[in-house]
């Protein structure tokens, strides 16, 4: 039997989390897909921010830095954090971008590796891995004389050999949605002596993570998507107890000093993973992230990661077979796995070449353009012309979208492709960011 807007509702009537979607100021008529590049406003954050801005800023000055805890924030949020992805207190840090904090700990690996396994020379990772992940990579590999190998998912298993030093994955990746078994990769790498850098951007806050148990030797994430910590606010980053002492990170600033305040000339790097920031830190970005983090306490005794995954399972199942139902017919493929443990938190539907308005492209920018006209709010990430088909995608954060949300997306979907008014010019006009 189709479903009906009708079972939707029940859905949300039946949901647990549903009480924490008042925790986020979303826009009247807006139904937000996209809480996987940029998280919804939670709504503590504005009066976090006046306050930290009017009073600790405007008032303490410099003090406080001690008075206001500015100096704890990237310890004390990771320590909130840090059960989220099963890992223990003073194990994780907030701190930089997810670029940068690659860069450390890619380099970490890469020094690690030249002293315990010279002669192992690739580095491998994911053809369609996020780019900023390659780029840091190619640097890597330029300053320590690796080879960057790039490969298809299923390609990944048969590569992880002993001439590998380190394999760098993207848990979900952002194309697709397919997630990587973590547990098995890094235990089929490290059989092989292989060190396993997780790249978590699109799981943390999204699907459950447990770094410990699958024994990962190092993490990087942001803090931007799925944890709602505000645009640009600090990532995060974690290195196996085993492993934080045996290098400085390459960006041996101040912050990550041993004693940052004696002012001493040479560099002595903190003991645990203090030693991973760098300079001075954003007080503002950390302040505001606490009230992203602070949901996810909250959620706790609403089941926690095991009541958020079951929900968002079911939101991408219900937008799966309602897009099979109303939507046949214009050239739409699933790019996201079917199977529950391969996929994250995202739906990304692709769009074959031609069918665009010039005959060329596949119209999937258009079509996302023309569904945001419409308060439906996903993105477009483009194709490589081959393979990698054009995607329309859609993210399914369980805090605060819900099952009638769902309902309606896929009702404005159908319509515009059914009318046809993503052909219109004002939705094939290209911005800068897509
Ligand atoms: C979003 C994302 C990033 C972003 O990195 P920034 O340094 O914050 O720009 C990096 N890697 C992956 C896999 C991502 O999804």
């Amino acid at each position: 039997m189709p479903l009906t807007l009708q079972d939707c509702r029940t859905l949300d009537a039946n949901d647990v989390l549903r009480p924490l979607r008042a925790r986020f100021a979303l826009p009247e008529g807006v139904i937000y897909l996209d809480g996987n590049s940029l998280g919804a406003q939670p709504k503590a954050a504005a009066a976090c921010a006046a306050r930290v801005v009017e009073q600790e800023w405007g008032q303490g000055l410099i003090r406080s830095w001690n008075s206001a805890g500015w100096i704890d924030l990237p310890r004390r949020l990771g320590d909130q954090f840090a059960p989220w992805v099963g890992v223990g207190p003073g194990e994780l840090v907030f701190t930089d971008t997810t670029s940068i904090n690659l860069y450390k700990v890619l380099t970490a690996a890469a020094r690690i590796a030249q002293e315990d396994a010279p002669e192992r020379k690739k580095l491998i990772s994911e053809r369609s891995n996020f780019p900023t992940d390659l780029y840091i990579a190619q640097s890597v590999c330029q300053e320590y004389g690796l080879e960057l190998v790039l490969l298809e998912p299923e390609e990944i298993a048969a590569a992880l050999q002993p001439d590998v030093a380190i394999c760098m994955l993207t848990h979900v990746n952002y194309r697709t949605g397919a997630m990587h078994a973590m547990q098995e990769v890094t235990a089929a790498a490290h059989a092989q002596g292989i060190l396993c850098i997780w790249d978590l951007c699109h799981s943390a806050g999204a699907v459950p993570v447990d770094l410990h148990g699958a024994n990962a030797d190092f993490a990087v994430g942001c803090s931007y998507k799925y944890l709602n910590g505000g645009p640009g606010a600090p990532a995060f980053v974690w290195a196996h107890p085993r492993l934080i002492n045996r290098f400085w990170q390459p960006l041996s600033g101040w912050f990550g000093h041993a004693a940052p305040f004696q002012f001493t000339p040479d560099y002595q790097p903190a003991a645990g993973i203090d030693r991973y920031l760098c300079g001075t830190q954003s007080a503002l970005s950390l302040s505001v992230l606490q009230c992203g983090l602070d949901v996810f306490t909250e959620a706790e005794p609403y089941g926690g990661m095991a009541a958020l995954r079951r929900k968002s399972l079911a939101l991408t199942d219900l937008f799966m077979q309602l897009v099979q139902e109303r939507c046949q017919g214009h050239g739409l493929g699933f790019a996201t796995p079917g199977d529950h443990a391969l996929r994250g938190s995202q739906v990304c539907l692709t769009r074959s070449e031609g069918l665009g308005v010039d005959g060329k492209d596949s119209g999937a920018y258009a079509i996302v353009q023309a569904l945001i006209a419409r308060g439906v709010i996903g993105d477009f990430r483009k194709g490589d012309g081959g393979k990698h088909l054009d995607i329309l995608r859609f993210g399914f954060t369980p805090l605060y979208v819900g099952f009638e949300d769902v309902w309606h997306a896929v009702e404005h979907l159908h319509q515009v492709l059914e009318s046809g008014e993503w052909r219109q010019p004002q939705f094939n006009q290209v911005h800068a960011v897509t």
